[in-house]
């Protein structure tokens, strides 16, 4: 946003002090020019603002652990995962950014030794065809932290027969009687 409002000020002062000569109705402008600017804030907020932070802020705000996994694609070891064995009800959201993920009534136990899900949250979820060739990375959609890997057809008895498999310290759990 500061390109915009960057952008924004200088142009509004120079049509405010040519107009300001021109014609003494100059309030005009500045309203406009300053409505136009909220407005677009206000649409982009309701879109889930994208986050883009530099590397140096995510490890400012990060765990060590975390910054591996989220921003570097790392893989925490099977099995060792905060939520590998949680069955609370509640919303898992991105450890990064905070946006929700994932609800808790479409976890399941798959035996992997990593959180697994049958679905993600509308919008919520970016899938991309991994650098191994193979498999299809997932990653929050807001900020692009790397969630795990999302695999289909293995058999599992759930509505989508897909599994996200994801690091748990990719996710953040919020029980339900605190939403
Ligand atoms: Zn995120």
């Amino acid at each position: 946003m500061t390109s915009i409002f960057g952008y924004a000020t200088p142009l509004s002062s120079k049509l405010f002090s040519r107009q300001s000569k021109l014609n003494p109705n100059r309030f005009s402008i500045t309203k406009v020019v300053g409505l136009g600017f909220a407005g677009r804030r206000r649409g982009i907020v309701a879109m889930a603002a994208p986050v883009n932070k530099s590397e140096e802020e995510w490890r400012a705000i990060l765990s060590p652990e975390q910054f591996r996994i989220l921003r570097q694609k790392g893989t925490e070891y099977p099995g060792t995962g905060a939520y590998d064995k949680f069955y609370e009800e509640g919303v898992y959201s991105c450890a990064g950014c905070g946006v929700p993920l994932y609800k808790s009534t479409t976890k399941f136990n798959s035996g992997c030794g990593w959180p697994a899900f049958f679905e993600g949250l509308p919008g919520a979820i970016s899938r991309h065809p991994d650098p191994d060739g193979m498999r299809v990375e997932i990653t929050c959609a807001a900020c692009g932290g790397h969630l795990g890997h999302v695999f289909k057809g293995e058999g599992f008895r759930t509505p989508t027969d897909e599994r996200h498999c994801v690091n748990s310290i990719s996710l953040k759990f919020t029980p339900a009687n605190e939403n």
